[in-house]
């Protein structure tokens, strides 16, 4: 799996041209690049998350799925892993962290689709595979702090030099909080003067290993917890000089800071793709149940974005979406070339594309 460019890289500047862009890197996005690649179609993946595996790796990574056929159980971080195997083969090119902002029709039938980041494609065909939208960082709810985004309060990590030397406040009690509080506190490089961490409530959700290190940094004293919940913040002229937090006690305090860094959560949005004069019904993708076209001809949506009579929400009907629409956008990238059903148990084209040797019939 190829993966360009990490959040905060210089942008692509010329397009990138490609039979397929996938619009989303949840786990039926990651099949539509398997299903694509049985049909011999190389794809490009775009997401607004750091990583692949969407809901199931946002959302419920150590939580148990059942309905996956073949698999009796697996967790959903289990689940992406093995998509990823799966699509190894297929050699896709992977965009994190970064959203797909437009899609326009091009004047030669193609579409041209560009990224936050300033990534762009020229696609003949796309699949929209956008979940229940974009992730995006849960904002801190205080009235008039967001001046300060991007100087003082930031919800993702650009440029981690940015903080050396300061009183770096990380906000939250998940993984992200955690990794990135302990990422500063033990960083050889760039180390900010003083780090600490912000929590409603002296438990903390994340792996046990993170939490054994960041008890044994608190302990050094090279992290420092405060329990409290943001209510307001004071200013030093346009600076952002302190927080102020009520105790789980119900009283009030203050918390100093240079730099604060929130990880809440993230809540989808569905955000740009409602603006693409694709057909929706109540926010979802209209299709046709046969391909998983869209209104659009060339741009196909498949898993909890698209909608038609009878669509159920789970992963596995979003597997056999992203099936059909394979078959169907074979004549957009090859006209002359039909879509053949083939097995991948006996067709030697398929273990060719899979990479794999054909049994012999002895
Ligand atoms: C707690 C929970 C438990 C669940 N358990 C099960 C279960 O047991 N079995 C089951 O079948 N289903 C289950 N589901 C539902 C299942 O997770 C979804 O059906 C599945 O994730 C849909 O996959 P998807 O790829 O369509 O979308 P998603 O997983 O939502 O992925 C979509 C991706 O698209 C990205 N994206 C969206 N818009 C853009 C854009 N403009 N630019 C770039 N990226 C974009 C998002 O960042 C996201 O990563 C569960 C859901 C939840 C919340």
């Amino acid at each position: 799996m190829t993966v360009s460019p990490s959040p905060g890289a210089p942008a692509v500047v010329s397009p990138i041209e490609t039979d397929a862009l996938i619009i989303g890197a949840g786990p039926v996005g990651l099949f539509q690049v398997f299903e694509l690649g049985l049909q011999d179609i190389r794809a490009h993946v775009v997401d607004s998350l750091p990583h692949v595996g969407g809901q199931c790796a946002e959302l419920y990574a150590d939580k148990p799925i059942y309905d996956i056929p073949g698999v009796p159980v697996c967790t959903g971080r289990e689940l992406v892993e093995r998509l990823r195997q799966q699509i190894a083969p297929f050699g896709a090119n992977f965009h994190l962290g970064q959203e797909v902002r437009s899609l326009e029709r091009a004047a030669d039938g193609r579409f041209d689709v560009a990224t936050s980041t300033g990534t762009r494609f020229v696609a003949r065909t796309v699949f929209v595979a956008g979940g229940v939208g974009s992730f995006q960082p849960k904002a801190l709810r205080l009235p008039g702090i967001e001046r300060f985004a991007g100087r003082q309060l930031f919800y993702r990590v650009a440029d981690a030099a940015a903080f050396a030397g300061q009183h770096l406040v990380v906000a939250g009690g998940g993984d992200s909080a955690l990794d990135w509080a302990i990422h500063f506190a033990s960083t050889d490089q760039a180390r900010p003067a003083r780090v600490t961490l912000l929590h409603r409530r002296d438990e903390f959700r994340a792996l046990p290993a993170t939490l054994r290190r960041l008890a044994e940094l608190r302990e050094a004293g090279a992290v420092e917890v405060v329990i409290g919940q943001p209510t307001g913040f004071e200013t030093d002229g346009e600076r952002l000089a302190r927080l102020v937090l009520m105790r789980p006690d119900g009283s009030s305090t203050t918390l100093a800071l240079d730099t604060l860094l929130v990880f809440h959560g993230l809540s989808p949005k569905l955000g740009p793709i409602a603006e693409w004069g694709l057909e929706l019904d109540h926010k979802l993708v209209t299709v046709n149940p046969a391909t998983f076209e869209t209104s659009t001809p060339g741009v196909f949506a498949v898993g909890d974005i698209c909608h038609y009579p009878g669509k159920r929400k789970l992963i596995l009907c979003g597997f056999h979406e992203a099936t059909l629409a394979a078959f169907a956008a074979v004549p957009y990238v090859d006209p002359e070339r039909r879509a053949l059903l083939q097995y991948t148990t006996s067709s030697p084209q398929l273990h060719r594309l899979l990479g794999v040797e054909t049994p012999s019939q002895d």
